[in-house]
């Protein structure tokens, strides 16, 4: 079996090897909202197209992101094999996904991986130290829902192994031909992340988890962020991020809680720009996740955060809004 395994993954790297340039990513958007629609919160599929294994990008939604995901189309080129006893949904949860980055344990971004943990397969989930102890402490603790981790308190039933990711330095992902880089973030007084990661040809994606902006939250977790992703600006390596917008410009900051506006995410981003001159973040793909949904009858802050940030887009940024199901090539 683990020979086979072996077999299989040098085929995958000779094969990842001769593929050439055009290497870089897919997303699925598993869930777009930043609350409170239970079966859309925010998660992210990512892969490289140098090969066919996913990580998930936080797991606010998981199941219900693959059923949606899957009855949009998103997973048309997967064929689940005739000996394989589980739905194209099972099959994409339990043999695709090879891991979580979990940004934060708010349960907005892990409510679909506790969930579906008891018919999930064994998987490590990766984070900074402190995410994968508020996993364990708040969730994962026979409590609140069975230990289905490798620590932490009780019994362990060991199907999810943390992996504690040292900030600031790159780890491969396991059985995928990419790697990560992961910094903290600040998110109202409490820590979140940022995830960069890297395929086999150099070229690199942002996920943000949530975040303030630096100047609300007295920080400087994201000019950290942006001298970490400029080098890949100036290669022209970076190919696109995906960062939250939970509110409309009208939100007085100190009711920000750790979020961000259309004018502080361009403010934010103009520091990027800043580092490699005027005009360097042009065309730069900027996925919009994390509104909210709104239960009020009046416009749809999507709507209205839509307008704001072509508004203030003097970067030339191309700011996408993905819903849920919807597959984005990078
Ligand atoms: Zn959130
Ligand atoms: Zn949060």
């Amino acid at each position: 079996m683990f020979k086979n395994k072996l077999a299989v993954l040098f085929t995958c790297l000779s094969v990842f090897s001769f593929s050439a340039q055009s290497a870089s990513f897919d997303t699925v958007t598993l869930g777009s909202k930043g609350g409170i629609q239970d079966g859309n919160l925010t998660a992210f599929l990512i892969k490289s197209e140098a090969d066919s294994h996913f990580v998930m990008l936080d797991a606010g939604s998981v199941v219900n992101g693959l059923i949606v995901s899957e009855q949009k189309g998103a997973f048309k080129d997967i064929t689940v094999p005739d000996d394989s006893p589980y739905t194209k949904v099972g099959y994409l949860l339990k043999d695709k996904i090879k891991g979580y980055f979990i940004s934060h344990a708010h349960l907005d971004h892990v409510a679909g991986l506790i969930i579906s943990s008891p018919d999930d397969s064994k998987k490590p989930i990766y984070g900074l130290e402190a995410t994968n102890k508020d996993l364990m402490k708040n969730y994962f603790n026979w409590s609140a829902w069975p230990n289905f981790g490798n620590k932490g308190d009780g019994f362990k039933l060991n199907k999810y192994n943390y992996v504690d990711l040292q900030p600031g330095v790159w780890s491969p992902i396991a059985e995928t031909t990419m790697s990560v880089m992961s910094l903290p973030l600040s998110h109202s007084g409490g820590q979140s992340t940022v995830f960069i990661l890297k395929d086999s040809e150099g070229d690199v994606f942002a996920y943000f988890g949530d975040t303030g902006p630096d100047e609300v939250e007295k920080s400087s977790a994201m000019k950290t962020t942006w001298s970490a992703l400029a080098p890949f600006v100036k290669q022209e390596k970076l190919k696109g991020i995906i960062i939250e917008v939970s509110f409309t410009n009208e939100t007085p900051d100190k009711s920000l809680f750790g979020h961000l506006t259309p004018n502080w995410l361009v403010k934010e981003l103009s520091v990027l720009e800043g580092i490699n001159g005027k005009g360097s973040l042009k065309d730069l793909n900027v996925v919009i996740s994390h509104i909210k949904y709104s239960l009020k009858n009046s416009e749809d802050p999507k709507v209205i955060i839509k307008k704001q940030l072509a508004e203030a887009n003097n970067l030339g940024v191309n700011f996408i809004f993905p819903e849920q199901g919807d597959s984005l090539q990078f």
